[in-house]
C-alpha cells in the first residue's frame, strides 16, 4: 500500500525545482521567500479543485496561505485527496463553522498572564515565541493568532515572558513553541536559549516545531551548534503521514540528534489523511528509523472549520491497539485529547485491564487473550517500619 519504509524509498529532491541551483534550494532563506503564498501561484502549480479555490479565497482573512517548495513537491498532483495536500491547501469547507468550534478551543486566552505564555500546568509553561510558521497547517489549533491574516493583534514578548518564568521558580519546564520558533534567527534563538538557561529553576527546555519537516534546510550545523551549546534543549516536530519522511527531514533530525537534541514527534488523528493503522504504523517505523519517538497522537482539537479533519476518536483508539504489543514499544505514541475549553491533555487508552476486584485484576492482552494477576491480596504486609 504504502512503499516500503526503506529509507532508499524516501523521497528526496528538488522535483518541480529542479532547475534551480543547489546552493538556492539548501538555503532556507530562498525556501522561505519562494514559497507558495498566492492562489495565482498555486494555479501554475497544480489542478485545483473549486472547493480548495474558494477556500484560497477564503483563506487570506482568516489563516494564510504558505507551502514551502519542500513541503510542496510532497503533493500528488494527480490525487485530490493527497494526504499532503490537504494538510497545506485550503479548502472551503475551512469556512463552514460547526457547533463546539471556537477560534481558542484549548482554551489558552484564559491562561496567558502575559502575551505569549500559557501557564496551565503546574511546573510548564508554553512560551509562544512568534506568530509565523514556514507552512501553515489548515487544521491549526492557534489560527487565531498565527499568520496574521485575523484582526488579533498577536505580538509576542519575549522580555514579558522571560520575566514571568524568571518570577515564578515553580516553572522548571519551558515549552517554547509559537508560531514555529525555528523561524527566529540563530542570534534570536542562541539569546533567548541563554537567557532561559540562566534561570536557575528552569530544568528542562524543549521546542516545539514544524520546521524539520516544512524546511530542512534551516536546521543547519550552525544552530544544532547553538542547541549542543544550550543542551540539553529536546524537540518535539510534527510529522502526520509517512510521505512527509523524506531523507532531507532524516538528515536535519541526524544534525540535530547528534548535536544532543532528542527528539520526539506529534501527529494529530486527521479524518482520511491518517485515520489507520496501516498508515500510522509506517509513519512510526519511519520516525524511529530517524531516532525520533512518537510522543503525542492528538485527536484534531475544535478549531473553527475543522469539522473535516476530524477523525472519530475510536479510529485513534484502533490504532493504539494495532500498534501496542505487535510493534516497538518505542513507537506507540499516547492518544490525548486536549480538553476543549481548558481542560489539558487527557490520555485516551484502549482499555486492557476488564476488572479489578477481590485483589485480582482480570487482563486481556493484545492478542485479545485473557490473563488473571494478584493483585496485591496475597502480598505480605509491609514491616511497621516501611510502612509510611
Ligand atoms: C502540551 C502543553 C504543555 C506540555 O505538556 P506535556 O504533556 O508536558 O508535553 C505545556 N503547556 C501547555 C499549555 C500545553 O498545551
Amino acid at each position: 500500500m504504502y512503499p516500503a519504509d526503506q529509507r532508499d524509498n524516501w523521497y528526496a529532491g528538488q522535483g518541480r525545482w529542479s532547475d534551480v541551483p543547489a546552493s538556492d534550494w539548501n538555503d532556507w532563506h530562498w525556501q522561505l521567500r519562494n514559497r507558495i503564498t498566492t492562489l495565482a501561484q498555486l494555479e501554475t502549480l497544480l489542478e485545483l479543485s473549486p472547493q480548495e479555490r474558494a477556500g484560497c479565497l477564503f483563506a487570506a482573512h482568516k489563516l494564510a496561505l504558505a507551502i514551502t517548495p519542500h513541503f510542496f513537491n510532497l503533493i500528488d498532483p494527480l490525487d485530490p485527496n493527497c494526504p499532503v495536500r490537504r494538510q497545506v491547501i485550503p479548502h472551503i469547507d475551512e469556512s463552514v463553522v460547526a457547533p463546539g468550534e471556537s477560534a481558542d478551543p484549548v482554551g489558552e486566552e484564559g491562561t496567558m498572564p502575559v502575551p505569549g505564555i500559557v501557564h496551565r500546568y503546574p511546573d510548564r509553561v508554553l512560551f509562544l515565541v512568534t506568530d509565523r510558521c514556514a507552512s501553515y497547517c489548515r487544521y491549526c489549533t492557534r489560527s487565531r493568532l498565527v499568520s496574521n491574516a485575523q484582526s488579533y493583534d498577536f505580538h509576542p514578548e519575549l522580555e514579558q515572558g522571560l520575566q514571568y518564568i524568571a518570577a515564578h521558580p515553580e516553572v522548571r519546564d519551558v515549552l517554547i513553541s509559537g508560531g514555529d520558533p525555528l523561524l527566529l534567527s540563530d542570534a534570536k534563538i542562541d539569546a533567548l536559549l541563554g537567557r532561559l538557561r540562566a534561570i536557575p529553576h528552569v530544568e528542562f527546555i524543549r521546542m516545539g516545531s514544524r520546521i524539520p519537516v516544512f524546511l530542512p534546510q534551516r536546521i543547519t550545523p550552525e544552530l544544532a551548534a547553538i542547541f549542543r551549546k544550550h543542551g540539553p534543549i529536546w524537540m518535539s516536530i510534527h510529522t502526520n503521514h509517512p510521505k512527509e519522511i523524506t531523507r532531507e527531514l532524516a538528515e536535519a533530525c541526524e544534525r540535530l540528534s547528534l548535536a544532543g537534541v532528542p527528539l520526539g514527534n506529534q501527529s494529530v488523528l486527521l479524518n482520511g489523511i491518517n485515520d489507520t493503522p496501516e498508515i500510522m504504523k509506517s509513519l512510526v517505523h519511519r520516525l524511529l528509523m530517524m531516532r525520533v519517538r512518537p510522543y503525542y497522537l492528538y485527536a484534531c482539537d475544535l478549531i473553527e472549520g475543522s469539522t473535516h479533519f476530524r477523525a472519530p476518536i475510536q479510529k485513534g483508539i484502533d490504532i493504539i491497539r494495532a500498534l501496542r504489543g505487535h510493534t516497538t514499544g518505542y513507537g506507540v505514541p499516547q492518544l490525548t485529547i486536549d480538553g476543549p475549553g481548558g481542560g489539558g491533555k487527557i490520555p485516551i487508552n484502549p482499555e486492557y485491564v476488564q476488572a479489578i476486584h477481590d485483589g485480582i485484576v482480570e487482563l486481556r492482552n493484545f492478542e485479545d487473550r485473557a490473563y488473571v494477576y494478584p493483585s496485591g491480596k496475597q502480598m505480605p504486609d509491609p514491616t511497621p517500619e516501611l510502612r509510611e
